[in-house]
């Protein structure tokens, strides 16, 4: 088969794909007129309909949680804000969707892309490119088509947090960032909502139900004590580079699915009125699978958002307050001059190509102390230029271009790397990274070395990769992948 037939094929599928959306477009709004008219019906009577009493009946018969009529119809008129159609949004909202609550709203400014299809399971390979809420609001249209889906395409800040979170009775943050957890936490807190938070990294996760009940509930002080806001527990921000995020640490799929499904069961426990994790945080741990169920401190009786001295009547500038962008997605740095910079293209021509290429043979572990590696790495410079590779050691197992050398920045030392080069006379050195921006960092870091030890002599050439190995796969080998 060539390449031609398989882009007629493409083509074919996805005309066919665009007519079935279509029909299905046509089947819901059909359904949801009969439904309308269904409900009307037998909303004087205080009825539940016989197509909920069906659907439901299996979480409807759970008396710990009410009367089979009470889970069903408190439910159907319950409201969830998602925000974040992730890895934790997607688990959380297809339980949520599937237990009949009336009205899912889902929050994200992103696109589906491949990188996000193995843990979050409303996207798929077709739906790529597509809006994520768009994506996510197809597919649960098609689970149950009584549940009104909001998406809204759009990040949440500060213009417009209070008014969609106010419009929800509980919300879900399904974020991957301090500056939107505290944007969320705040917007809780000013309009009174209980906030389900979970967060997953690598292969652990954790989850907790934050200001609920609100303070100026009917319920009694303690339980409202007992249970704070995120800003009570974390005045401050962590400094961003020590927040981990999954596109640099890795996250295992169903980590993120096992903590969303938490949050959908939390949320459908307060819409019933029933008593949750508040005032606890569950930790997860997958590689020994240990569930740690911690005490939190009570509220913070000088808590800026939730306590009765609070100073904060309004939301604020997250991203300064947290000194981060409201992304874990890269921000194109700009530290080096243009001549300090190499583009792929050229490294390769007039560089890498003139090389005899040699496969380095490393035996650096991610385990060996700093003067081991060091040492080792002395060992490997052999050559008047060294390339290096400074991403994690997991990351350049997963891909790398031979030659490199691998010296993850968290682990240069660079004075002794400025040693090594002054005492082995290299005359270049060059970084590369993922994107770009790590290379330029190490780049200054060594220079700066350099220009101490050198004084007088030439500095040898340092430079960084721009762009790193994406635009290494765009321009020089298509056949490298981009993640
Ligand atoms: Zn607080």
């Amino acid at each position: 088969m060539t390449h031609a037939n398989i882009l007629k094929l493409e083509k074919e599928i996805r005309q066919l794909k665009n007519t079935l959306r279509a029909k299905e477009e046509e089947l819901l709004t059909l359904k949801n007129e009969y439904n309308k008219s269904f409900n009307r019906d037998t909303e004087n009577t205080n009825e539940i309909p016989r197509w909920a009493i069906e659907r439901y009946s299996r979480q409807a018969l759970l008396l710990e949680l009410g009367s089979a009529k009470e889970i069903i119809s408190k439910l159907m008129k319950g409201s969830v804000l998602i925000v974040g159609a992730g890895g934790l949004g997607c688990p959380a909202a297809i339980y949520l969707v599937g237990a009949g609550v009336g009205c899912i709203g889902i929050v994200d400014y992103d696109a589906v892309e491949i990188t996000n299809l193995h843990r979050q399971p409303l996207h798929s390979e077709v739906k790529v490119g597509m809006s994520k809420v768009d994506s996510a609001a197809i597919a649960l249209k098609q689970m149950n088509s009584n549940v009104k889906v909001i998406p809204y395409n759009l990040q949440l800040d500060s213009s417009n947090a209070l008014s969609i979170i106010s419009e929800y009775d509980v919300i879900l943050d399904a974020t991957d960032n301090a500056v939107t957890r505290y944007l969320i936490n705040d917007a809780c807190v000013l309009t009174k909502k209980p906030l389900v938070s979970a967060a997953a990294l690598q292969l652990s996760g954790q989850f907790t139900v934050y200001n609920y009940p609100p303070r100026d509930s009917t319920s009694d002080d303690e339980q409202i004590e007992n249970c704070p806001c995120y800003r009570c527990l974390f005045p401050t921000p962590a400094p961003p580079e020590t927040m981990g995020s999954c596109s640099q640490n890795g996250v295992l799929g169903p980590v993120p699915g096992v903590m969303g499904c938490l949050q959908a069961i939390e949320a459908i426990k307060i819409l019933l009125g029933k008593t949750t994790i508040a005032g606890y945080l569950l930790m997860v741990d997958a590689s020994d699978w240990t569930f740690t169920k911690v005490k939190l401190r009570k509220r913070n009786p000088k808590c800026l958002i939730c306590s009765k001295n609070a100073t904060i009547k309004k939301l604020i500038d997250y991203e300064q307050f947290c000194n981060a962008q409201a992304s874990d997605k890269d921000l194109d740095l700009k530290i080096l001059s243009s001549n300090e910079r190499i583009h792929p293209k050229a490294f390769n021509e007039e560089i890498y190509l003139k090389l005899s290429p040699t496969m380095m043979d490393s035996d650096i572990k991610a385990t060996d102390t700093d003067d081991v590696l060091n040492n080792k790495l002395s060992k490997e410079i052999r050559s008047d230029r060294i390339l290096i590779d400074v991403r994690s050691f997991g990351e350049f197992d997963m891909c790398n271009i031979p030659s490199f050398i691998n010296y993850p920045i968290d682990r240069i030392n660079f004075d002794s790397l400025a040693k090594v080069v002054k005492e082995k006379n290299v005359q270049e050195v060059y970084f590369i990274c993922r994107r770009g921006n790590d290379s330029q960092i190490a780049t200054k870091q060594l220079k700066d070395k350099l220009i101490h030890s050198y004084k007088t002599t030439t500095l040898p050439t340092v430079k960084d990769i721009s762009g790193g190995l994406h635009e290494w796969s765009k321009t020089v080998d298509n056949n490298f992948p981009i993640y």
